[in-house]
């Protein structure tokens, strides 16, 4: 086998040529024969199903008819110009149209021709057309490919007015295919071919492309995704294998009288189930010897912060210190109240640091630290300035982790000798298949439980004309006693636009719950921190009815007494979004309650993403949807990782290709963790050449 013919320049393939080979390169990074192989077609036509013109219905999608094109002419200047004609098949005739590529097209059509045009019919001013169809001549379809199943790939505006369209594609791969014979090495060991009885990666390369039939193209897209998913799981499994075993870690030996008097008499209810396995996962870890890199996923209000405390108090116990670091100052700060509180009058020191802790305070943190005196420090991202030493650091918790980069974790790990257990807590839930590629090397622990006798948030969509009903309620829930959140989005480029937004509603809430008798906050991203903080602890401490805010509060803010959480232009934050809002509601005794208020016009998404929070509670559901709308490479942590770069594979349509694949990597990898064995020689060889040209994997955590 020689790799000489893949790796020869674009340029020398019959049909391209210098000038065609330049642009392949700059549109879409075709530079090899063997990059064109794997520039994988779309879809395919069916070249032998065809319907007729008077068939034509408001559901018809891709469409193959037959016939002369008549009348064809350019009408139209500047850029209504456009090339209209008609297609006559007997049955009847339907307009095409063209507003790009006019001189190609027109050039291409000869009169007394029969064509087929293949096309999206759309309906416009009462009738059908075709819009920028692909149109070919029925005898230069006789004369290539007999297949039946001809394969469409994408091309562009520039490469099109060169000549290269979807079909010229086709022929250029249809002369590549026929030349690679034996050129196309294997990439799967012997073994997983058999076992799961897959053509050869040449045959679904050469399938993919000019499929001889629907079972072979069916063959070939099963064994090319299976490829993809698994070699993707493989390298994460085999980079959580080599972590844990090479990178040591400190061991807990012992859970202690710390930890043991909280939970006896300090502990004010019983930890749910689900705390009580978190937490026993999460104590096997540190007691490894390994270092722990774990990920613990629970809704909103699942009660993480206990879960994290008591891990803290196992480090107490083995005679290291201990950090919590949170995204913003106002969640720092509750945290410390929060951990004092249940703390009591334990001997424990605890302490806090921001950017506003103050010098002389710093100083003093910074010498109890260092003598090892300090057994939780609780902060901000001022935890990671290298001034801030620790004597032991055993254990560090980052709450919310997606406000963190991968870096300043990393920075965490360097606090110590041996790296510190490492614990990651987060309320967005990930899809299982998510959580399965993006974190696939890191532990996954699940609080999948809220604690008894919450009630569930009854979730209401208003639409903006019932503002007065709205008000009226609200001025129900404040008699009662409760708390209102009134939150708004951050949308335009402008800070000064959303201010005003915000502003706006906030005056005309002050118009509409006056004093003496109501109060209202305010707080934005704009505003000085101890500004902020000054209206955030009114609420708290319940001095005001109502707050008026952007997402500033967002994460994490925990008032118990609030039952009511207002979410304006609702249409506009996104599902994961509003979930975490709805979240800080509900966390008392009484019914809570969240309105989406949004105007009439609803995208179809925007009225998706409403109609799920109305209709479920469920963080994974609710995750599950916001996936399927946005697609995997939008949501929370994945933009960096480049795991999802997937060609062909698709991580919730072939859900189950995905859990397949990532058993099979386990079981391979359990018999041979770093693929030495002889049989297994094809896959270490791909494995290498992927990290080396594929995937940046050290930007993963
Ligand atoms: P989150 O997981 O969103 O960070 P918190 O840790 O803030 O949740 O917990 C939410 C609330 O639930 C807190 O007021 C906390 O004290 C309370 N809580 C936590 N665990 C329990 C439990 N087992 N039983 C009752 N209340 C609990
Ligand atoms: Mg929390």
């Amino acid at each position: 086998m020689s790799g000489d013919l893949l790796s020869t320049s674009i340029e020398f393939l019959k049909g391209v040529g210098p000038a065609r080979a330049e642009l392949l390169k700059k549109e879409l990074g075709i530079f090899t024969f063997n990059d064109l192989l794997h520039y994988f077609p779309f879809r395919y036509v069916d070249r032998s199903q065809f319907i007729k013109v008077s068939e034509i219905s408001s559901d018809s999608a891709y469409v193959q008819v037959k016939g002369r094109v008549t009348g064809l002419k350019t009408v139209g200047e500047g850029r209504g110009k456009r090339l209209t004609g008609f297609l006559q098949d007997g049955s009847g005739s339907i307009e095409l149209v063209w507003f790009q590529g006019i001189k190609w097209v027109a050039q291409k059509i000869k009169p007394n021709l029969d064509y087929v045009v293949f096309g999206k019919p759309s309906y416009f001013s009462g009738r059908y057309n075709f819009a920028h169809p692909d149109v070919e001549a029925v005898v230069d379809i006789e004369a290539g490919p007999e297949a039946t199943l001809q394969p469409v790939y994408n091309s562009s505006e520039k490469l099109k007015t060169r000549g290269l369209d979807g079909r010229a594609f086709a022929r250029l791969t249809k002369s590549l295919v026929s030349q690679i014979e034996n050129q196309i090495h294997e990439t799967l060991s012997a073994e997983i071919i058999t076992r799961l009885k897959f053509i050869s990666r040449q045959d679904a390369i050469i399938n993919i492309h000019h499929p001889k039939d629907q079972t072979l193209l069916n063959k070939s897209l099963a064994r090319l995704k299976f490829e993809e998913l698994f070699f993707i799981q493989l390298i994460l499994l085999k980079q959580k294998f080599i972590r844990t075993t090479s990178v040591q870690g400190h061991i807990f030996k012992v859970v202690g009288d710390q930890f043991n008097d909280f939970y006896k008499n300090h502990l004010p209810f019983e930890l749910t189930d689900a705390q009580k396995r978190v937490i026993r996962e999460i104590r096997i870890d540190m007691g490894s010897g390994k270092q722990m890199n774990r990920l613990l996923q629970g809704d909103v209000g699942s009660g993480k912060t206990l879960v994290a405390l008591m891990c803290m108090l196992i480090a107490i116990d083995n005679g290291f210190q201990a950090a919590i670091m949170a995204p913003t100052e106002i969640l720092a700060q509750q945290h410390f109240a929060t951990l004092s509180k249940f703390l009591g009058d334990l001997d424990l020191n605890i302490a806090l640091l921001t950017g506003s802790s103050k010098s002389k305070a710093r100083k003093l943190l910074h010498q109890q630290l260092e003598d090892g005196s300090l057994n939780i420090l609780i902060g901000t991202h001022a935890l990671i300035e290298d001034k801030v030493k620790f004597n032991n650091l055993g254990l560090v918790v980052i709450d919310e982790q997606h406000r963190f980069g991968v870096e300043q974790r990393a920075k965490m790990w360097k606090k110590n000798t041996l790296p510190p257990h490492v614990l990651v807590m987060t309320a967005t839930p990930i899809p299982r298949t998510l959580a399965m590629t993006v974190y696939g090397d890191l532990d996954v622990s699940v609080i999948d439980e809220l604690p008894p006798g919450r009630k569930p948030v009854q979730t209401l969509h208003y639409f903006d004309s019932k503002r007065p009903q709205l008000f009226g309620f609200m001025k129900r829930q404040i008699a009662e006693g409760r708390q209102v959140y009134v939150v708004y989005p951050l949308i335009h480029e402008s800070e000064t636009l959303d201010l005003k937004d915000l502003t706006d509603g906030y005056e005309s809430i002050v118009r509409s719950f006056p004093l003496p008798e109501y109060a209202v906050s305010i707080v934005h991203g704009q505003m000085k921190t101890d500004q902020k903080d000054w209206e955030m602890q009114r609420f708290v401490k319940g001095e005001t009815n109502i707050m008026v805010a952007t997402t500033v509060i967002e994460v994490g803010v925990d008032v118990p007494n609030a039952s009511v959480m207002v979410i304006e232009n609702a249409e506009r934050f996104g599902l994961s979004q509003l979930h975490q809002l709805r979240g800080r509601v509900g966390r008392g005794a009484d019914q809570s309650f969240c309105i989406l208020m949004t105007s009439y016009k609803l995208t179809s998404d925007g009225r998706k993403r409403i109609d799920t929070m109305v209709e479920t509670n469920n963080g994974f559901e609710i995750s599950e949807v916001d996936m399927k709308l946005r697609g995997p490479g939008d949501m929370h942590g994945t933009q960096q990782s480049g795991v999802l770069e997937m060609q062909l594979a698709d991580i919730i349509r072939d859900e189950k290709i995905l859990k397949f694949a990532r058993n099979l990597a386990t079981e391979i990898l359990a018999d041979d963790p770093v693929l030495q064995k002889p049989k297994n020689a094809v896959l270490a060889g791909r494995l290498h050449h992927l990290q080396k040209y594929k995937y940046d994997w050290s930007r993963i955590s």
